[in-house]
């Protein structure tokens, strides 16, 4: 019972790359560098394990961003002359690479990563990927011309992953949608469908993640202006709670999202944030357990799993840290007091 986990990326090593940014620069090349991805996904993959978490990541250590670091893998994209697109409904400016032919993969993406955890650790192992509406948020088209085709493109290279991380040992597999709480209406007409397509055929636990962003000064700004309370879930989670994906993992913690649209997920496994990544003030085990507790109204104990409201990558390491054990001692303590 409450199996806990992190939505999935944690702070880069000062020795790996810059630190509190969403961007960082790596501070090595070449074989150095590899190394070093290594021993920080090591370092990370002992602190969850410590901590108590159940379902451990590989902190995202080998990807600068998280839809870049797909995006590098893939063929048919310019990232030599980058332009400046407007995403998340124009939330932020970003300076993004362009499709400019057929979409293949060049290679593996992830295999380094997912080999290295399952040789190292006997927890269960997640590996996140970027969901395809968000993936096409993120990045210019000069070539298909139409964003649901390249979208569902983006959804069969994904899926290509998948299959192949899932042989790697993987047990949960989860795609990342900030976008869906974007453009809700086209989360019903079409990014399910994408889904469905980079899920297809996989036996492991599939997960997609909805949040509203990291705590950047953008997502602070924007979350200010959508009033008291927090209604995007209820535009989606109907269609969701239909689809085929096993788990939902949102925002929870501090944020203004009523508790009560949980219940729109009849029938899923509900990841709930339990941890604030926008704020540094270290949850207690105690604010944790009450959290948990205020969503056992809404969700059966059976189908609940703390989790942190999303990746904790541009945070100061050492707050992560502290947050990696609030979340496993807080789960702990429900475990307790709920059973
Ligand atoms: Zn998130």
């Amino acid at each position: 019972m409450f199996e806990s986990t992190i939505t999935g990326s944690l702070p880069k090593p000062a020795w790996l790359a810059e630190t509190n940014r969403l961007w960082p620069a790596w501070k090595l090349s070449g074989a150095e560098l590899d190394a070093a991805k290594r021993d920080a996904t090591l370092l990370w993959l002992k602190m969850q394990e410590d901590a108590g978490l159940d379902v451990v990541t590989d902190g995202e250590q080998y990807r600068q961003h998280f839809v870049h670091g797909f995006l590098e893998y893939v063929e048919g994209i310019d990232f030599e002359h980058k332009v400046k697109m407007g995403i998340r409904n124009n939330r932020y400016e970003a300076m993004v690479p362009t499709v400019v032919g057929p979409l293949r993969m060049k290679g593996r993406v992830h295999q380094s990563e997912a080999r290295l955890m399952r040789a190292h650790t006997k927890k269960k192992i997640k590996i996140t990927m970027p969901g395809a509406m968000t993936i096409v948020d993120t990045i210019a088209d000069r070539y298909y011309g139409d964003k649901v085709k390249m979208a569902l493109a983006f959804a069969d290279l994904l899926n290509q992953e998948a299959r192949a991380l899932q042989a790697d040992g993987v047990d949960v597999i989860q795609f990342d949608e900030p976008a869906f709480n974007v453009y809700m209406d086209e989360v019903k007409t079409w990014g399910i469908e994408a889904l469905h397509r980079a899920i297809e055929g996989l036996t492991c636990t599939t997960v997609v993640h909805i949040c509203y962003g990291y705590g950047i000064k953008a997502n602070i700004d924007w979350k200010q202006s959508l009033g008291s309370e927090w209604r995007q879930y209820e535009e989606i989670f109907p269609a969701l709670a239909k689809s085929r994906i096993k788990q939902i993992s949102l925002e929870c913690a501090n944020a203004k999202v009523p508790m009560q649209l949980m219940q729109l997920l009849e029938g899923k496994d509900v990841l709930v944030g339990v941890i604030d990544v926008a704020s540094d003030q270290v949850e207690s085990a105690e604010q944790v357990a009450a959290t948990i507790g205020a969503a056992l109204k809404y969700v059966p104990k059976n189908r609940l799993f703390p989790c942190t409201n999303c990746g904790m990558a541009p945070m100061d390491r050492q707050i992560a840290e502290a947050k990696l054990s609030a979340l496993a001692q807080g789960a702990a303590l429900a475990r307790e007091r709920y059973k």
